[in-house]
């Protein structure tokens, strides 16, 4: 059996496990499969292993291999998105993950109308306050929802992403996870328009397991995947 495939068949069987301890469906988690510095070949070959969804973070990669791969797959937009970069991927994502500030909403809702589509996006939440992540205060979170839901309306809040902090220490990870999940229920309680918590992105190569005890349904996983990226 080739890498790919062997590394997906381990990773479903983890997805599998983990959510029958927690006494989830594993129907319910979504493997999304980061490909960024992945080449096409590559992304093909997981795709006839049976993912459905990629994930990039540079707007000019995804791009590129959408020419290539189109809409065999959902596209996602993960990571920090500058806005002059938006051009390249609006008519392309079915979710961008990194809702993190108006500027970014002014230019999403501006480039979506024109070609007349709803942008599914999560909000980026820094649960773990470090300084190095992108994302919005736990504490603004609500606000900036309720802004967005106010004045943009071809962008679709759907739900939230997070990043757990570089840390060796699983509870503290852990305790990030849970964080997001608890938003993610306050949110949903408020019923804000075209608002719905329908996807909590958390968990990675190191922490997809964690992530799914606490509630996940979309995991981001490269690595794992495809092994240790080389960056060119
Ligand atoms: C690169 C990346 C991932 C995947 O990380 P791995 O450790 O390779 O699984 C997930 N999410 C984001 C936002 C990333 O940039």
């Amino acid at each position: 059996m080739n890498t790919i495939k062997a590394n997906l068949s381990s990773i479903r069987d983890n997805i599998k496990n983990c959510t029958k301890r927690v006494n989830r469906s594993e129907e319910e988690v979504t493997l999304l499969a980061v490909t960024k510095t992945v080449d096409v070949d590559a992304v093909l070959e997981a795709i006839d292993n049976g993912v459905t969804d990629v994930g990039e973070n540079k707007p000019q990669e995804l791009a590129r291999k959408y020419e290539v791969i189109g809409n065999k797959v959902k596209w996602h937009l993960i990571g920090s998105l500058q806005t002059n970069k938006v051009k390249y991927i609006i008519d392309k994502v079915y979710m961008i993950h990194s809702l993190d500030r108006q500027a970014l909403c002014e230019e999403i809702q501006k480039r979506a109308e024109k070609i007349n589509k709803n942008i599914n996006c999560l909000i980026q939440v820094n649960i773990s306050k470090e300084e190095s992540k992108h994302g919005i205060y736990e504490s603004d979170v609500v606000d900036f929802i309720k802004h967005v839901s106010a004045n943009y309306k071809n962008i679709k809040i759907k739900g939230l992403m997070t990043m757990a902090p570089f840390s060796e220490d699983k509870e503290e990870v852990r305790e990030v996870f849970k964080g997001l999940k608890q938003l993610s229920i306050e949110i949903d309680k408020m019923n804000i328009d075209n608002v719905s918590m329908e996807y909590l992105s958390m968990g990675m190569s190191n922490d997809y397991e964690i992530a799914i005890e606490e509630g996940s349904n979309i995991v981001r996983v490269g690595t794992s995947i495809f092994g240790k990226r080389e960056y060119k």
